[in-house]
């Protein structure tokens, strides 16, 4: 039976958390690189960030205010709705719906109809519902379509080396890094990919679209 309040797509679940203690890898003639204590295959995303680890299975309590970074990065990557986790993209336009909230988008100075986010779009379909029953959004949010996003940024943990191999939290959280900080990257925990977004366009009727 489908329940009346679905917990979208990106939102943390409880018994998703995963410890992941974190040194610093020194190696002759290289600034030294944050890693975990026992690295896997899949640590690091496909640009070599380091990304917090954490299941993908939804299970336990979900975390409403907290997003599931492997989720989060697959929508971002593949163009995922942030709601029902499948194609965002709108098959009759080719455009990408997005709901822009004040908190997660930045727009970039001098270039008009473009910026950065890192919450992911949102289906056609899940709009209306997004809007129904998320508070946040209700209160400071746009519907508008893009014609393409590409990943530009994350939000990330920045750690220094300490002693031996030790890595110290600074204290830094959700800090803006531009993939193209290389020396800082080598220092960071990425929990969101950051998209820029292409072309926005305002979309209120989205809003408001029924079946
Ligand atoms: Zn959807």
């Amino acid at each position: 039976m489908a329940t009346r309040l679905r917990v979208p797509y990106v939102i943390a679940h409880a018994d998703e958390a995963l410890p992941h203690p974190l040194v610093f890898v020194r190696r002759p003639f290289t600034t030294p690189r944050l890693a975990y204590v026992t690295p896997r295959p899949g640590d690091r995303a496909d640009n070599g960030v380091l990304r917090a680890r954490i299941l993908d299975n939804r299970q336990g309590a979900p975390l409403w205010r907290m997003l599931n970074t492997a989720r989060q990065w697959r929508c971002m990557e593949r163009v995922l709705c942030q709601v029902c986790g499948q194609e965002a993209t709108d098959p009759e336009t080719g455009r990408i719906p997005w709901v822009i909230t004040a908190t997660a988008f930045r727009a970039i100075r001098g270039v008009e109809g473009s910026g950065y986010t890192s919450a992911p779009a949102t289906c056609r379909d899940c709009i209306p519902e997004a809007l129904a029953t998320c508070p946040q959004l209700r209160k400071s949010s746009a519907v508008a379509t893009a014609a393409r996003s590409e990943p530009a940024a994350i939000l990330a943990d920045v750690f220094r080396p300490g002693p031996g191999r030790t890595a110290i939290h600074t204290d830094r959280h959700n800090v803006f890094v531009g993939l193209d900080e290389t020396a800082l990257l080598r220092r960071v925990l990425a929990t969101q990919l950051i998209v820029r977004l292409h072309d926005l366009q305002p979309a209120p009727r989205l809003a408001s679209r029924t079946g």
